[in-house]
This record gives structure tokens, sequence and C-alpha cells, in this order.
């Protein structure tokens, strides 16, 4: 345990007011179930999840409801007993505004639970392969709000020095991980003994803001408590956005993870600490990700607070459990008031990735004043925490040079918002940086459908000019055959020509005696 460990500083970056207060005056409690749940089939990052029930069906608490695709995926499954109602196209929280595929369960009460999943208390005796498909099967993602699928992050190889367990939580208004420490320390704590047991390594820093005592003090007690010698707490200071993986790792080892590499590479392996609490329940209780803690926070709700939210509930019926909207609320936004989007309405489900329900007046989102020309003061890549030159980025962006806009490490760019908010010139960097990444991602989809295209024109085109040279083949065998019958036809007709001219050759002689007598 250290608050003296030796630290770093990360480039770039601020200190930000936490606001924090607003929503950790009230213990964390438990929402109820509400009538209907709402489960995207793609709440992750990778290839969204395939529904294997159907309408009518009756489902458990924590029975998989849609099985993961590929690699990179993850299960679904139900937030409580009930029926099936609808496998279809729902309105879901993303930032394109666009609906997609969910598997709609009407719960009856009951909150019956499917006991599938046995509790592998004995995770020591288990190997690694094991406690990442226990992992998989039981849809963990990462809870930071990447919603990674966490079985993938820990199948790393060897070579890993240390696993961190983020607990930075740096972004203003946001204190889920903070609640969750404090009345779930030694939920976190587990998880971390059974990834250690899974890395097959022996360090495991825990990395938390000052700000935040209550959680370190229920931290630190926590592994007191267990006496686990491997885990170590440190306590660094609040600088936003020290919660960003690159950043906690420079902060806390001094060493940059290269700009095209990750973490593992130079061997460091990050978990959000409400990851590291669900990794817990799925391996010793046996419990599939169905509910997370998440804040709700702002002026515009009458209650900021935290709750334990089943996935799938309503973003309405979330409200309503914090007393509802005040007057002043004017925007909803999904995750922070710096790196958060805005929902249209809340009639779209709570999901994995949902770590803040942001509620906004119009005083707490104040209109940006307009956009001014770049006075090319460099402010901009001063503030930025992943050494990006944003003001450059710009340009290129403006000019549509995607090229240029990768090679200037678009994808090092985490969405902080800093230069956003040092530019004098009030310029939206982060929105033109957002463009370009999803402009970049249509255009590689484009690339890559036209290459299917042309693919399958060229591997049709090869199929003809083989079928056409084999059938070409299979004619001049058969010419050739033909032939050599017409010859052995005719060897065949001389043969009984020459026969027949013998036989009559034979019968002449003969005539001429019979003549005689
Ligand atoms: S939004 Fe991107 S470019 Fe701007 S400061 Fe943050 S990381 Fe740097
Ligand atoms: S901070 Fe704004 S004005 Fe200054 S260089 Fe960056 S983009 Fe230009």
């Amino acid at each position: 345990m250290s608050g003296d460990k030796r630290l770093w500083q990360f480039h770039g970056g601020m200190p930000l007011p936490g606001h924090k207060r607003v929503s950790t005056s009230i213990p964390l409690e438990a929402t109820g179930i509400p009538e209907m749940l709402i489960h995207p089939l793609s709440q992750h990052v990778g290839s969204p999840a395939e529904a294997i029930v159907a309408p009518g069906e009756r489902v458990l608490r924590g029975q998989p409801v849609a099985r993961a695709t590929g690699y990179v995926g993850s299960p679904v499954h139900a937030g409580s007993s009930g029926t099936v109602v609808e496998v279809g196209s729902r309105p879901v929280p993303h930032p394109s505004g666009l609906s997609a595929d969910c598997v709609v369960i009407r719960t009856d009460g009951e909150d019956a639970p499917f006991t599938g999943y046995d509790a592998l208390t004995n995770y020591e005796t288990l190997n690694a392969p094991a406690l990442r498909a226990r992992v998989r099967e039981c849809g963990i993602v990462g809870l930071g709000g990447a919603a990674f699928p966490t079985s993938v992050k820990l199948n790393v190889g060897v070579g890993l020095k240390s696993l961190i367990l983020n607990a930075a939580e740096c972004e203003p208004y946001i204190s889920c991980d903070d609640m969750l420490l404090r009345h779930r320390a030694a939920d976190v704590v587990a998880g971390a003994q059974v990834m250690l047991h899974a890395l097959e390594i022996r360090h495991c820093c825990i990395a938390i803001e000052e700000d935040k005592p209550e959680a370190l003090e229920a931290l630190t007690a926590r592994v007191a408590e267990i006496g686990d010698t491997r885990i170590e707490v440190v306590t660094m200071p609040a600088i936003y956005p020290a919660g960003g993986e690159r950043q906690l790792i420079q902060v806390l080892t001094g060493h940059e993870v290269p700009a095209d590499g990750i973490p593992a590479d130079i061997g460091y392996l990050c978990q959000n600490v409400g990851t590291a609490a669900a990794v817990a329940s799925a391996v010793l209780r046996g419990e599939p990700l169905i509910s997370r803690v998440v804040t709700v926070t702002g002026s515009g709700v009458r209650q900021p607070r935290n709750l334990d939210v089943r996935l799938g509930t309503p973003i309405a019926k979330v409200i309503d459990a914090c007393g509802g909207y005040t007057e002043s609320a004017r925007h909803l936004i999904m995750g922070g008031a710096m790196m958060g989007f805005p929902l249209n309405h809340d009639d779209m489900p709570l999901i994995k990735a949902t770590n803040c329900l942001f509620v906004a007046s119009a005083e707490d989102v104040r209109p940006r004043p307009p956009e001014q020309p770049c006075i090319r003061c460099g402010e901009c890549a001063r503030a930025c925490p992943a050494s990006l030159l944003p003001q450059q980025l710009q340009w290129s962006t403006r000019a549509e040079d995607f090229d240029e806009v990768e090679a200037l490490n678009l994808y090092d760019c985490i969405e902080c918002g800093c230069c956003d908010l040092v530019c004098p010139s009030h310029i939206p960097l982060t929105q033109y940086f957002r463009y370009a990444k999803t402009e970049i991602w249509n255009r590689r989809q484009e690339r890559a459908r036209s290459d299917h295209a042309r693919n399958r024109f060229e591997a049709r085109k090869t199929r003809i000019d083989l079928e056409e040279a084999e059938r070409k083949r299979r004619l001049e065998a058969k010419t050739r055959a033909l032939g050599k019958a017409s010859q052995d036809e005719d060897t065949r007709k001389a043969m009984i020509d020459e026969v027949m001219k013998r036989v009559r050759e034979r019968k002449t002689p003969d005539s001429a005696e019979d003549t005689r007598e």
C-alpha cells in the first residue's frame, strides 16, 4: 500500500472541478425490476451477439439470451425472469442515434434465477483458459465505459509485469467507481486476486485519485484485512484525464505505451475496478453480468445519486428512481460532461457501457461562443494528454486529408476535450476528431466492401474460366475418342469386307464343280 510511491506526470491535462459530491451523499441502492427489460445485442466492442431466444419463450434471471459471435464478442443475459416478447430493432444509446436489434423481456416479478453457472470457489486450481472461458460466458466487458470483452483482454500471453486496476475516475461528475469501492471493496479486491491468478503474475496496483477519501479508506482496509502483499493501493493527484489507460500507466510507471501499441506491449494490463468486481461475481458466485452501478447526476435530475441498475432497464425508469427531471433539465448525456454523448430521448435501455447519465441544465452546458480562426497559439498542443498536434489534426480534417490525419496519430486521441477547453478561438476540435474517426471508419468500410466485391468478381471470373477450360478439355477428349471410334469402325468394316471376300472366293470353285456335275 502506498501514498508515497514515486509517480510521474503525463503531458498536458488539467485539474478540473470534480462535482463528485453532487451524487455521493446518498448510499448506493439497487433499483427495482422494471416491467420491461430491453437487451441490445451489441453493447460491447466487437461482433454483435446473436439472439438464441424467440418471442414467447420463458427466460430466467441470468440466462443467456444471445450468444457471443467471433473472438472479440460477448454474450447477453436476461436481467430478470419473464417472457421474451420481441426480438427486433429498438432505439439504443449510441452516438450514431441509430436503432439496433434487441431482445425484449416482459418481467414476471419472480426474479427466478438461472443456475447454469457453478461458483468456481476453487479458482486457484483452474488454469487461465478455464477462467477466461468463465469470464467470457458470463458476458464480462470493461465497465469503465469502453466495454471491451474482458476475456480477450486477459489473453495477453506471457511477459506481463503488473495488473493495474483503474479507480482514478477522473471525469467530472462521475462517481460510480467511488461508490462501488465504498460499498463493495471486497469484490474489487477478490476480482484482482482472480485476475492475478488468471494472468499468472504477482503484482496488482489499484490506482485511485486522492479526491475519493472514503473509497480509498474502504479499499486500503480490505487489502490490509486479507493481507495479500501482491496488491498495492496507490493514490495519485486528481488531474484530468489521468484515468485514460495510457496516461495512468505513465503516471504509475513513467513508461509510455507506443503510439501504435497496447499496454501489454510494455508489460501492463489495465482493468476498471467495476470490471474486477464483475469478474469476482462471475467466477466466485457464478453470476453473469446483469447489473452495474451507474451515476445519475447533474442539476437536471432531482436526486442525483448512484444506483445498482439491472442492465436493460429503460433510462426513463432510472431517472424516475432519482425523483425525475427538474424544471431546468435540458440535455441528457450518456457518460460524463467531458467525454459523454447526447441522447435524443430516454426511451432506450441502460447498457453495459453506461457508467453515467448526466442530466444537464442550460447553465451546465453553455452555448459555445462562435468559432474564430485559429491563431496558432499552440495552447491545444500544450494541453493534449496524448501529445498530439490538435491544430494540425484539425486542418487536415477540414481538408479531408485523412491519410495525413492518420499519420498525425488521430487514433491516440481519447476525445478528452482538453484542447477544446483551452482553445481561445472556441474551435470545436474534439468534434472534428470524432468526425474524422467516423469518416475514416466509413471509408475503410467502403474500401472493404469494394475489395470484397472485386474479390468476388475475380473469384467468379476465375471459376468461369476454369469451367470453360474444363469444358474444352472434355470436348477435345470426346472428339478424340469419337475419331478413334470412327477409325475403329472403318477397320472393323474393312475386316468384315475382307472376311466376306474370302468367303466368296472359297465358294466360287465349289460352285464350278457343282456346275460340272
Ligand atoms: S481531445 Fe484528443 S486531441 Fe484534444 S486534447 Fe484530448 S486527446 Fe488531445
Ligand atoms: S488552441 Fe485553438 S487557436 Fe490555438 S493553436 Fe490550437 S486550434 Fe489554434
